[in-house]
């Protein structure tokens, strides 16, 4: 059976809360009540196997208990890379991804964003960039010494632009 044709496949698991039942309303939280606290996300995790303080079951059960303003007070769910390695392996179709995605909507809606996110965010309305260093001749140069194409499609007057005010130091208008 696809993932496509699953109707009450899995049963929901208790507990449940008030935080869960606001997650699974939210577009990507659907499948939190499926979770059966096996670990396999946090053994899976990319992001858990470098630090200890991420631990993607946790954060599930945080929610399920109901720990509302911890969880979305919290730096964790912004850790999440959406690579989904865990989703492969949940045996019960849960998607941690999209359930972090459903709890960060909640808690940008009110006013609770990391400041290192908040600062990408506005970095990139400023400048339309996310890096100060992210543009370099280097890959054109590199392909040019090789025969290849060097106009790689790119909004050509966007990257002047960028090139403008990063690289060349020039005027920020
Ligand atoms: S792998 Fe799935 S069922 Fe197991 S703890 Fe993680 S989300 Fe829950
Ligand atoms: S999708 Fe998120 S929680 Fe799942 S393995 Fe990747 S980083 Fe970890």
């Amino acid at each position: 059976m696809s993932k496509l044709d699953k109707t009450n496949e899995h049963e929901e698991h208790t507990p449940s809360s008030s935080f869960s039942r606001e997650i699974e309303k939210e577009p990507g939280g659907a499948d939190i009540q499926h979770c059966i606290q096996c670990g396999m996300c946090t053994a899976s995790c990319m992001v858990a196997s470098v630090t200890e303080k991420y631990r993607p079951r946790k954060l599930i059960q945080k929610i399920l208990l109901g720990m509302r303003e911890e969880v979305l007070t919290s730096e964790l769910p912004w850790l999440c890379m959406t690579c989904r390695q865990c989703e492969e392996r949940c045996q019960e179709d849960v998607s941690l991804a999209e359930i972090f995605h459903a709890v960060r909507n909640i808690a940008a809606r009110e006013g609770y964003i990391p400041v290192g996110v908040q600062k990408v965010v506005d970095t990139v309305m400023e400048d339309g960039w996310m890096l100060k260093d992210g543009y370099s001749d280097f890959i054109e140069d590199d392909r040019d010494d090789l025969g290849l194409h060097t106009d790689l499609g790119w909004n050509n007057e966007f990257v002047k632009k960028i090139k403008k005010r990063f690289i060349d130091g020039g005027n920020k208008k």
